[in-house]
């Protein structure tokens, strides 16, 4: 048996699909962000970096940092050993009160990504309760996906921020059987938000539980970064709020808050909670620095809403095609996985800006694009440099200058639309 040639064939596939995906070597600058180091072929060159999820320049603030190191220093690097085999550190405990207090939960429980606060938390939920039917929309993210398989419960999609598909699938549905709306605030391939209001709603008129992803929203809306549900005062209304520390707040890590017999529950039940080792203390004392601070300081937010407007207003103004987005997501339609590639290839090596090509299956064929993410960091200056450089390369592979994208007019002619998707497997 030729093992390995089995290997190289999946490989040779996903690069005849053009799908094939390469990492930039990077090396972050603390206090010159978002520049960083990129290495290729021995050379080392300095670069920009637009796509970025350390979306408030967290990962680099003096008291999340100060309070990393000097956490390391006095407690050590690791943790020592699952929550229940010594793991249970008490930044833990601080952090996990941080996160319940942020959301106005009860409680909160913390895993070591939100990848596995996902699988695990979505899995346990709707497994322990009997006969649990789950309403997904299609668009949800691969670790939610994963949740839901593991489950072993049945589980229905409903078409992407549609609440009258909802609510058909909910009305079909046994009106005494146990029911998990599962969805996300902000979808970050599109930028879009899910009306939050409208499936609680529908979750109250038929007896569901309601479990939102607020990963891409924590930290940057709400008074006080709770989220989407925060700004629209929402968060009472939804049962489980799931967020990551690992974007908006700079570090790592993932959760959920929720009522004390939620948590305890997924606590106590949940193999990806239970058997892996707990975050380091360092890390939980450095994100609970970084909620503290952004529910104090709203500094930040503004200033990403501010230039996230203006990259829109800028690129779009230059004919580059923006596609339609209501939060801090800057997507520009490339519509070719091999254009998509190469205009950032061009980027790079041309322009010294990175921004990776997002292909399918993250997002359908033929909506390949380049998913910019500025960062209260990119300032004016960078934005128009930005600009100068898209419109080089699009002027170079020949793509269309034909300014932001009108969504109704594209739905209208047929074309591929963002939303019209299959569901996504891989970030
Ligand atoms: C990134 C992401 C996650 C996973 O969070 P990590 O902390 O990076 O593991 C979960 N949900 C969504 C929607 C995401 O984009």
């Amino acid at each position: 048996m030729d093992y390995q040639s089995i290997f190289e064939g999946a490989i040779d596939q996903l690069k005849a699909e053009k799908r094939y995906r390469v990492f930039a070597d990077l090396e972050r600058i603390v206090g010159r962000f978002p520049h960083a180091i990129w290495r290729k072929d021995e050379q080392a060159r300095e670069v920009v970096i637009w796509c970025s999820n350390d979306y408030l320049g967290m990962g680099q603030h003096q008291s999340v940092l100060g309070t990393m190191v000097d956490t390391a220093l006095g407690m050590g690097a690791g943790a020592g050993g699952t929550r229940n085999i010594s793991g249970t550190n008490h930044p833990l405990v601080e952090l996990e009160a941080e996160l319940a207090d942020l959301h106005g939960k009860e409680a909160g429980l913390v895993f070591t990504s939100g990848f596995v606060s996902n699988e695990a938390a979505i899995s346990t939920i709707a497994r322990l309760m009997p006969n649990c039917l789950i309403l997904s929309d299609e668009l949800n993210h691969a670790s939610m996906i994963e949740g839901i398989r593991r489950s072993g419960c049945e589980k229905k999609l409903f078409r992407h921020n549609d609440v009258e598909h909802l609510e058909e699938l909910l009305a079909a549905a046994e009106p005494g059987r146990a029911k998990l709306i599962v969805f996300e605030s902000v979808y970050s391939m599109d930028g879009d938000v899910s009306p939050i209001k409208e499936i609680c709603d529908l979750a109250e008129k038929y007896g569901a539980l309601t479990y939102i992803d607020e990963v891409h929203a924590v930290g940057m809306y709400g008074p006080r970064g709770g989220g989407i549900a925060d700004r629209e005062g929402l968060m009472h209304r939804i049962d489980v709020i799931e967020g990551t520390l690992a974007k908006a707040f700079g570090t790592l890590g993932g959760y959920i808050t929720s009522t004390k017999a939620i948590c305890d529950a997924v606590r106590s039940y949940a193999p990806g909670f239970i058997f892996t080792t707990a975050l380091p203390p360092a890390i939980a004392a450095a994100a609970a620095a970084s909620i503290r601070h952004l529910k104090r300081s709203s500094t930040e937010r503004d200033m990403q809403q501010r230039q996230a407007q203006r990259a829109k207003d800028v690129l779009g103004g230059a004919g580059l095609p923006v596609m339609p987005s209501s939060t801090h997501i800057v997507p520009i339609l490339v519509g070719d996985p091999d254009l998509c590639k190469q205009a950032s290839d061009m980027l790079l090596e041309m322009h010294g800006i990175y921004i990776q090509p997002i292909n399918y299956p993250t997002v359908p064929r033929g909506t390949e694009r380049l998913r910019i993410t500025p960062t209260p960091f990119h300032d004016d200056d960078l934005i128009d440099r930005l600009k100068t450089a898209l419109t080089d390369v699009w002027t170079r592979l020949e793509l269309p200058l034909s300014g932001p994208i009108d969504l109704a007019a594209l739905a209208e002619e047929d074309e591929p639309v963002a939303h019209l998707a299959v569901p996504r497997s891989g970030g």
